[in-house]
């Protein structure tokens, strides 16, 4: 087993984590306060055998590391794990990988004790104004391009010579140099990082810069806003952005790439074929596939639809190969069509392009197989929205008008009931943006996945009403589960539906 700490079970020296400060981070100014060079604390610390500095220890630490941990320094296992990547499970991602590539976290590339990659971030600003300087978890995500206390952008590697972040080299180096060093010194030229330049982080359009910075401050709520959307479960939120970001770097996003770049106003993202991922981009360019992901994503879904489809990229492109949340693939699969996908000619000649580079023979099969679709044939059948949106205002005046009309109504009458039924559907097509005929044949599985997903308590509410007070009344014989029935019992017809809804919609003028 492992010796106990350097003063029987309680470390001499209590120092606890600082806000969102990085296990390592945390451990490093343990090792200083208590005087001893870092490996030779370790050592003694935690054993030998333990590896903390060959490996991504913050994100692959064990559970009875953070125990005995969480009892040498006094502090509760779960701020312990709150120092850890693994805490983000649940809210970027929704299994935490220990030991492959994780979704949104940056890689460090460990190879002994050196980082091949930037996988750790800093804001200079932020560890020039600590008192005592730290690293911070949040850091090691590849979307947090921006420091959300500064809105500067973040840096990589040292402003001076351009070595990866290793803030415990410092400390691991010569046993015979006692001096403590600070954190923030590079640990191969000596630059002080919390000296590095701020930069501005603005490109083009400003909304999606507002976006990311709120999407750095309280992604940790676990509440994701985005536009006049907003999402109760984060990482349903983040799963399709990360998808997003994907697309945009692999051939079959670059038209979609290019046109919204286009649009924002900022010249083309060169970080196409990358087929490792996000994660393992350069700085800016992560930064500017976030802006653009989350530009496609603001109006949802207008804008991602119509940008999709100048950019002739159909659902099945987007989908492929993926179980997308459902907030997300019933719009794409309702508005931008589900036919199969052909490649366009400027794609195919992409594709070609990328493989004679890679010095790859170039042939229809090869350029096909590259872009993913073996026998594609083209199939457009996106359409557009039958009626244009409600606006906030519109929708509440007629549920107000709705409102009164049900109360002046017997409880329980039929007249009511559909009413009230009319209510939902109203409510249903209104806050989830979801076409009428697709609300029409909802299912009520799906429609609690919904809004489970959109995290909205008013239509939560207003489902639960509905499913016990009022749908009972509609079922007869065997229950056919759609969200909605007719009278009969039988989910409502296409031309039932359109009338009830227009009577809605004219009862109000
Ligand atoms: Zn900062
Ligand atoms: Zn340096």
């Amino acid at each position: 087993m492992h010796p106990p700490g350097i003063s029987g079970n309680i470390m001499a020296v209590h120092l606890h984590p600082l806000p969102d400060e990085l296990l390592t981070s945390w451990i490093v100014r343990l090792a200083q306060a208590s005087g001893l060079k870092l490996q030779p604390y370790c050592d003694v610390t935690f054993g030998r055998e333990r590896s903390i500095w060959t490996r991504d220890f913050d994100k692959s630490v064990r559970d009875d590391f953070l125990d005995e941990f969480s009892q040498l320094t006094g502090v509760s296992f779960d701020r312990v794990l709150g120092t850890t990547l693994r805490s983000y499970e649940g809210i970027l991602y929704e299994h935490h990988n220990p030991h492959g590539n994780s979704k949104w976290i940056l890689p460090l590339g460990v190879y002994h004790r050196t980082r091949r990659h930037a996988g750790l971030q800093y804001c200079p600003l932020c560890l020039a104004e600590d008192q005592i300087p730290y690293f911070r978890r949040k850091w090691r995500l590849a979307f947090y391009t921006v420091c959300d206390r500064h809105g500067m952008l973040m840096h990589e590697r040292c402003a001076q010579c351009a070595a990866p972040v290793a803030f415990f080299r410092r400390e691991l180096g010569d046993r015979h140099k006692f001096e403590i060093d600070s954190l923030t010194l590079c640990h191969v030229c000596g630059a002080d990082l919390s000296r590095a330049e701020a930069r501005d982080p603005s490109v083009g359009d400003v909304q999606p810069l507002i976006q990311l910075q709120s999407l750095a401050s309280f992604f940790e709520l676990g509440w994701i806003f985005c536009g006049s959307a907003s999402f109760q479960y984060a990482h349903l939120f983040m799963d399709v952005l990360h998808r997003i970001c994907n697309l945009l770097i692999s051939l079959r996003g670059k038209s979609l790439l290019d046109l919204a770049a286009c649009k924002m106003g900022f010249p083309p993202v060169e970080a196409v074929g990358n087929h490792q991922g996000f994660e393992y981009l350069p700085l800016r360019e992560r930064h500017l596939l976030m802006m653009v992901g989350l530009w496609l994503l603001l109006d949802w879904p207008e804008r991602f639809i119509h940008t999709c489809h100048d950019a002739h990229i159909t659902s099945s492109r987007i989908l492929a190969d993926w179980s997308a949340p459902y907030w997300f693939a019933s719009v794409l699969n309702e508005l931008l069509g589900c036919g199969e996908y052909s490649p366009t000619a400027r794609e195919a000649s992409n594709a070609a392009m990328h493989l004679s580079h890679k010095h790859k023979e170039v042939t229809a099969r090869s350029v096909g197989r590259l872009l993913g679709y073996r026998d594609a044939k083209a199939a457009e059948c996106y359409r557009k929205p039958q009626c244009p949106p409600m606006t906030d205002e519109g929708a509440a005046e007629i549920l107000a008008t709705l409102d009164s009309k049900i109360q002046s109504m017997l409880q329980g009458s039929r007249k009511r009931l559909l009413l009230e039924r009319d209510r939902t559907i109203l409510l249903f097509l209104h806050n989830t943006k979801i076409p009428r005929e697709r609300i029409r044949v909802i299912t009520i599985n799906e429609a609690l996945r919904l809004t489970a997903e959109m995290g909205q308590d008013s239509l939560s509410n207003a489902l639960s009403y509905y499913l016990f007070e009022v749908r009972p009344y509609f079922t007869r014989g065997e229950d056919n589960g759609k969200l909605f029935l007719a009278t009969s019992g039988r989910a409502m017809c296409a031309e039932a539906f359109r009338l009830r809804f227009n009577l809605i919609l004219a009862g109000n003028k």
